[in-house]
């Protein structure tokens, strides 16, 4: 077993609710939900955060987005909005070190966020 949660759940070690997957991305709820639909996509690959990404790792980012933009239909948040959010490092609360993008939605949010 990794040393990294996320990859865990990624290859099933660990177990999640999944939400969906493709070539290079999987989604998960989050296991503590701060809005209705609350999930979490991450890359297949170990991507340690934003601050390490690589143009060549671009594929990656790219199928979360895709799967994030499906995920978003599937939920009913198309026309009525959502939010997509990376946290990196302390100030932002970060606490897992496996890149991962938030998928916000169902109320309102607020902005400027806390
Ligand atoms: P962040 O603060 O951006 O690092 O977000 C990490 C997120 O992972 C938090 O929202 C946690 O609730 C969530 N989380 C931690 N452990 C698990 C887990 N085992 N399954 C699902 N979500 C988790
Ligand atoms: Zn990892």
């Amino acid at each position: 077993m990794s040393d990294c949660l996320f990859c865990n759940i990624v290859s099933g070690e660990v177990p999640s609710k999944s939400a969906g997957e493709n070539e290079l991305a999987f989604a998960f709820f989050d296991i503590a939900p701060v809005a209705p639909i609350h999930i979490l996509i991450v890359p297949k690959k170990h991507i340690e955060n934003i601050n390490v990404f690589e143009i060549k790792e671009a594929d990656s980012l790219s199928q979360m987005v895709k799967l994030s933009q499906e995920l978003a239909s599937e939920h009913n948040l198309t026309e009525r909005g959502y939010r997509l959010v990376f946290n990196v490092g302390d100030d932002a609360g970060n606490t897992v070190s496996h890149l991962h993008m938030h998928l916000l939605g169902g109320r309102r949010l607020g902005w400027p966020p806390g």
